[in-house]
């Protein structure tokens, strides 16, 4: 391969990649302003027509936005490659700085935090505007700063530490420094998942255990019936930022907590509450956790082998608009052109994602009851505004969770079974 070839290749898969998603989108729109008028005949008793609309006129500005924002990305991309961007942030702190690594390490923060200014407005349309428009968004703009300023620190405190570690190895530990990165970075994700729930999340959020003695009693007997121990339970202020309801377990081992947003308990009466935390324990029971974790690891090895492969090919370089190859460019362009390569992965993680839901839904069928699981649903996808007519290929490419339809479908199944 030279340079030319891979660059045309880049542009060639980053064309490809833009209009597929661009194509996706529209008829995503299409779809769900075709199926607008009427509530699709399964959930005519329990959604009424106001709430449909609701829902296609949410997911309708989303989808716009994402339609905005795929193209700008898209250019972003080839001004920091091809449009030499990434070389111009290069030269400029070639001369400020001596050491390589210092010099790396500068260029890495300065295309971040280039690019997450650059998609600031995106985000804050989507918060401010739409989530705003459809009543979901509880956060005031200085909520929002103290949260990005959080996040910046948060990221400074670890992100800088792991990068300059990263680098250093990169450097420094010859031919076979991938295994050394892979076990820095597996390593890191782990001590992560250890102190997210202690010492991260109640940085953003309030967790107090949950009062309600009856509530407990019924959980602690799910837990119990489905043997299954945790830390805790606990309420989380959801609604502090968001009216969008959830429940999700953190942390492993010994240090597992159950969270419920405040939002969900309002909305869902203790059958349904049972309902999705059996869902919950099923992604458990079934290993789905387990096997995610241990999928990204799996993956994340083998792109670094992979940049240690592109990072000794000057085409690799060249074709990207960099002049002065580096330890520190060749990580940076690797993970920004990524996604234009691994773009049709999304199916293939998405089919696995919804299979994985699926067998949650059975097993919390099983332990409890299908009918509870999908009145509880039908309500979440009624408050989150959930379309329930998405394009059927968006669907396929996108959801990491099934159809709504199809999802009711099965439980109905399940139920008569
Ligand atoms: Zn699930």
């Amino acid at each position: 391969m030279n340079s030319v070839q891979f660059s045309a290749l880049f542009i060639s898969a980053l064309l490809l990649t833009t209009v597929a998603q661009m194509w996706l989108a529209r008829r995503h729109l299409a779809h769900i302003q075709a199926h607008r008028a009427k509530v699709p005949s399964d959930f005519r008793e329990q959604i009424d027509l106001s709430a449909h609309q609701k829902a296609a006129d949410y997911t309708s500005d989303k989808t716009r936005l994402t339609m905005l924002s795929t193209p700008f990305n898209a250019l972003l991309l080839f001004v920091f490659t091809l449009g030499g961007g990434v070389q111009w942030i290069a030269d400029l702190w070639l001369t400020t700085f001596t050491n390589s690594l210092i010099q790396g390490l500068a260029v890495i923060l300065t295309v971040l935090l280039l690019s997450s200014l650059l998609e600031m407005p995106f985000n804050l349309y989507r918060t401010f505007v739409i989530e705003a428009r459809y009543g979901f968004n509880k956060m005031t703009l200085a909520m929002y700063l103290a949260d990005s300023a959080k996040s910046l620190l948060l990221g400074a405190l670890f992100g800088l530490p792991l990068l300059f570690g990263v680098l250093w190895l990169m450097e420094r530990m010859g031919a076979n420094w991938w295994l050394y990165v892979w076990g820095v970075w597996v390593t890191f994700n782990l001590l992560l998942l250890f102190i997210y729930p202690s010492f991260i999340a109640p940085l953003f959020n309030k967790f107090t255990p949950l009062q309600d003695e009856t509530l407990k009693m019924r959980i602690k007997a799910l837990l119990q019936k489905c043997g299954f121990t945790a830390q805790g339970l606990f309420v989380m202020d959801g609604s502090k930022r968001t009216s969008h309801g959830n429940a999700y377990f953190t942390g492993f081992g010994k240090t597992k907590r159950i969270v419920f947003f405040d939002t969900l308990l309002e909305r869902l009466v203790p059958t349904e509450i049972e309902a999705v935390l059996a869902h919950e324990l099923g992604h458990f029971k079934r290993h789905h956790v387990l096997k995610r974790i241990v999928s990204t690891f799996a993956l994340s090895l083998g792109f670094l082998w992979l940049l240690a492969q592109l990072m000794e090919a000057n085409w690799f370089y060249a074709g990207l608009g960099v002049t002065t190859p580096s330890t520190a460019l060749a990580l940076l362009l690797f993970f920004m052109i990524l996604p234009v390569f691994s773009f049709l992965l999304h199916p293939l993680m998405s089919y696995y994602s919804r299979k994985h839901e699926f067998e949650a839904d059975a097993y919390a069928a099983q332990q409890t009851n299908a009918h509870n699981l999908a009145s509880a649903l039908v309500k979440m996808y009624q408050d989150n505004a959930a379309t329930l007519t998405p394009d059927p290929l968006y669907s396929t490419f996108y959801d990491s969770h099934p159809p709504a339809l199809m999802r009711i479908a099965r439980l109905q199944t399940l139920q008569r079974a």
